[in-house]
């Protein structure tokens, strides 16, 4: 029988839904403590020019070029300047002034002389070579005041912080970090450190996945683990729903009798989507549930991870107009991978390098359940839906 929505779709078109039911996010502003991993909400101005004044990039002596160009030349010494707040100072023909790394260049000189370039006595200075009109970093090179240093949609890294600080900005309008409510459903999972009884498994995939969330910029909620029974699973999704902003599940979205997640949501939800043409990972569900957008990953871990790096990462990226924080690099498959008509293949593989050439191959047992080999492997194969997995083919990887 039809269903009533859609229903084993390519990956593509699961986006395209997904897309199509965006929350609004709203904006705070945070200080630079921070900014890691805070996606800018507007444009970030340089505040000032980088460097603010020209300054030297070696510790040595500051000259005029003209004054060098017969050597060996001997120019007297007649100051020292070092970084930190100064007042400008002359150099006349014939002068030289000592400087080290970071001082601002005195007006009339055009040239630093490395520190190994010289020999000094007493108050003179000889050089045995002739200078080049170099060494001296020119205010305003890296960036100029009022210069947009970032858009709406940045994602704050490391480097970009950097970058801030040297522009003087010490706050940011930034996207609020959406709260995202994280359940586990299942009877057999356990908590880690508690003790298994026969049956009985560690819960893990509320772990990764709410590491995930952090990694984008947002803020995991760990819900307790749900079991098998329809009234605690509402009263869960109730909860979440008016405590967060997007729900994420983990099991019960298959065709069993136990699989409460897709039970619920077709008896009590709306769903957008059922079944995504992946492998691993194809029978997610998205949808709302009391008009809170709500994903249900397949509980097999490495399928959820898949599910969140295909499906959630484009949808959260895509809300606030981040470029998805993925890398993906191109390798020639080492292997044969199967793959399925129609269907998005990730495999987990190992990158290695044969002649300059860089080669994926297959990493540990493939079976859905098992993270091992995910644990260990650099990146998934992205198998677009009609491309032949064989080997010696291109491929592209999503790193991990
Ligand atoms: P399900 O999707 O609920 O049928 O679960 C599929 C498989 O994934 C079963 O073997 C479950 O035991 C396992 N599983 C479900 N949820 C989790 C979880 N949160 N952590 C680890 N394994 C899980
Ligand atoms: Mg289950």
């Amino acid at each position: 029988m039809a269903k009533p929505y859609p229903y084993f779709v390519s990956l593509d078109e699961a986006r395209n839904i997904c897309h199509k039911n965006r929350i609004p996010v709203s904006i705070e502003e945070v200080s630079i403590d921070n900014f890691l991993n805070r996606i800018v909400a507007e444009n970030v101005i340089a505040k000032v020019n980088d460097p603010p004044f020209d300054n030297s990039a070696m510790d040595g002596f500051a000259v005029k070029f003209s004054d060098t160009k017969t050597t060996p030349a001997t120019l007297k010494i007649v100051k020292m300047v070092a970084a930190g707040k100064n007042i400008p100072i002359n150099l006349a023909p014939g002068q030289a002034v000592k400087i080290m790394t970071g001082a601002p260049i005195p007006n009339g000189a055009d040239s630093i002389i490395p520190i190994e370039k010289c020999t000094i006595k007493e108050d003179l200075v000889i050089l045995s070579e002739r200078s080049k009109p170099h060494f001296i970093r020119k205010k305003g090179e890296n960036f100029t005041k009022g210069s947009v240093l970032f858009k709406p949609g940045e994602c704050l890294t490391a480097e970009k912080i950097s970058l801030c600080a040297s522009a003087g900005v010490s706050k940011i309008e930034v996207y609020k970090k959406l709260k995202i409510a994280i359940i586990s459903t299942g009877d057999e999972l356990k908590t880690p450190g508690d003790k298994l009884e026969y049956g009985e498994i560690y819960e893990s995939n509320s772990y990764g996945i709410s590491s995930l969330i952090e990694l984008f910029g947002h803020k995991a909620i760990r819900f307790p683990n749900v079991i098998d029974n329809i009234e605690k699973l509402r009263e869960t999704l109730n909860e979440a729903a008016e405590k967060c902003d997007l729900i994420i599940t983990s099991g019960g979205v298959s065709m069993g009798d136990r699989d409460f997640v897709r039970k619920i949501m077709e008896e009590e939800g709306e769903i957008k989507l059922w079944r995504v043409k992946i492998r691993p990972g194809s029978p997610p569900i998205f949808g709302l549930w009391n008009n809170t957008p709500i994903f249900g990953l397949p509980g097999n871990p490495v399928s959820s991870h898949v599910v969140f790096h295909s499906l959630v990462s484009h949808w959260l990226s895509n809300l606030t107009k981040t470029k998805p924080k993925q890398y993906i690099i191109q390798a020639i498959l080492s292997d044969n991978i199967k793959t399925v008509d129609g269907f998005t293949t990730f495999r987990r593989v190992e990158l290695f390098y044969q002649d300059s050439i860089l080669y994926a191959q297959l990493k540990g047992h493939q079976g859905s359940g098992n993270m091992a080999g995910m644990a260990m492997s650099d990146g998934l194969t992205i198998l677009e839906p009609n491309s032949s997995g064989e080997k010696g083919s291109k491929c592209k990887i999503l790193l991990l």
